[in-house]
């Protein structure tokens, strides 16, 4: 059991970076990790405070860890209610909060001391990656400034704190040479890179750069991988990115959660207030970068929402026609200003418009995804079946969005790069034909 950690990591893919930051460290002292509690010297467990289920699956895990081992580390989100998970379990060794990497590696060595010969070398030098080989997660920043009524992040992981331009491009170069073929450059707040650095200008390969988003933009287009921005906030400068999208530097692909439409509701939210602006916005980006896929977020049933409120957010759906969208039931989260707001909706209400709004963007991202048959797309293979192969095109980010499904064929593995035929769709994914091999050296089915 000596020098052995078990670790779980909870929540986001921010908090999976966090994960990531904790794991290289620890490997990198000559800890190893392993995959049962029983095995373990010592448990971290990374968690999730975001939503209520989120805290329930959090306190289960942690009480799950401390029944069959005994000895827990806590951190994440939930860290920053300390005394929730103290009443849960008040025997855990230590709880600290987000991103606070060098404070759980502190208790580790506390509660299970380092071995005497640190094996660094077997720590690769773009870390540890809880991620397949081929698409990797770059953390951009940390925390936020905005208010929005219905978060607690910014209570849990504080201002935002971006981190520097060499760091990450340093990083993202890294991950390219470690055989990354697509990079999701997430925090809370992408569009907002740079700002707590008042845009500080730094030296790069001996050019001078200004830390802010457009430059990390155009800078990571340079690796000639795919890169996707997640988590844009619809500020003016976004638009700034989309002719490096129109080139091909960077995925015409923009996850920009706009959360309602309504402008009542969103000045309610604490949010951008005009989704007018918004709808000419995104006609301007489909001038410039045709191709670009859109995703967004919205928030159903949120307090004070009127039927009328709920009309202009199916308008907007059917006006904007995003490729791809999600879609939460509003649930009061502990400590968000929103639970303060008039007029809660009744459950059932909320889960009758979900249902209306799901009905709706299926519908239109059906069509979207018909308008597809027939064309090329390039894909990236996630996963190779017995009975089929999953693959994603460039409209497609892991985990959150469809799927390019792909007869199996002999010589595909998961990182390789193809272009294939689109034969059929259906509401969310795409079925396509092989027709050439970009990259990675295979070959094609018939082969
Ligand atoms: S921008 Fe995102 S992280 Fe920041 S307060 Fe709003 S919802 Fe929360």
């Amino acid at each position: 059991m000596t020098n052995k950690v078990g670790f779980v990591s909870l929540g986001c893919p921010k908090a999976l970076v966090d994960s990531e930051r904790i794991i290289t460290q620890l490997r990198a002292e000559g800890y190893e990790l392993v995959s049962s509690y029983e095995d373990a010297g010592v448990v971290v467990i990374n968690t999730c405070g975001f939503i209520d289920a989120a805290v329930k699956e959090s306190l289960d895990t942690i009480k799950e860890a401390m029944a069959a081992n005994g000895k827990v580390i806590v951190t994440g989100c939930l860290g920053a209610k300390a005394e929730v998970i103290r009443e849960a379990c008040p025997d855990v060794l230590h709880i600290s909060g987000a991103h606070a990497y060098e404070e759980v590696v502190r208790a580790v060595h506390q509660h299970l001391p380092p071995p005497a010969d640190p094996f660094s070398q077997l720590v690769p030098a773009q870390g540890i990656k809880l991620t397949p080989r081929h698409y990797a997660y770059l953390k951009i920043s940390e925390g936020c400034n905005h208010k929005c009524s219905f978060c607690i992040i910014p209570s849990m992981r504080g201002k935002l704190q971006s981190y520097s331009m060499p760091q990450l491009l340093t990083e993202a170069g890294k991950l390219k040479e470690a055989g990354v073929q697509e990079l999701l450059v997430i925090s809370q707040d992408t569009s907002a890179y740079g700002l707590d650095t008042r845009y500080q200008q730094v030296n790069w390969q001996g050019k001078e750069i200004q830390t802010r988003f457009y430059d990390l933009c155009e800078q990571l287009g340079e690796l000639g991988i795919w890169v996707r921005l997640h988590y844009v906030y619809p500020y003016p400068h976004v638009d700034d990115v989309i002719p490096l999208m129109a080139e091909g530097k960077i995925l015409p692909y923009l996850d920009i959660p706009l959360q309602h439409a309504s402008p009542a509701l969103l000045k309610a939210m604490k949010r951008p207030a005009n989704s007018e602006n918004t709808l000419a916005r995104i006609q301007k980006w489909r001038q410039i970068c045709p191709d670009i896929t859109l995703r967004s977020t919205f928030i159903v049933g949120f307090p004070g929402e009127t039927e009328d409120d709920f009309e202009q957010l199916l308008e907007f759906l059917q006006e904007a026609q995003l490729d791809r969208v999600g879609c939460f039931q509003y649930s009061p989260v502990n400590g968000a200003a929103a639970n303060a707001l008039a007029n809660p909706v009744p459950d059932e209400i909320k889960e009758e418009r979900f249902h209306r709004f799901m009905q709706t963007q299926a519908a239109i991202s059906a069509e979207r995804l018909r308008k597809k048959i027939g064309r090329t797309e390039t894909v990236l293979v996630d996963e190779v079946r017995e009975e089929h192969i999953i693959a994603r095109s460039k409209a497609d980010a892991p985990e959150i969005d469809g799927l390019v499904i792909l007869p199996p064929a002999q010589g595909i593995e998961a990182g390789m790069m193809l272009d294939v035929s689109i034969t059929d769709s259906d509401a969310y994914d795409l079925y396509a034909e092989y027709q050439d091999v970009l990259a990675s050296g295979a070959f094609s089915s018939d082969e």
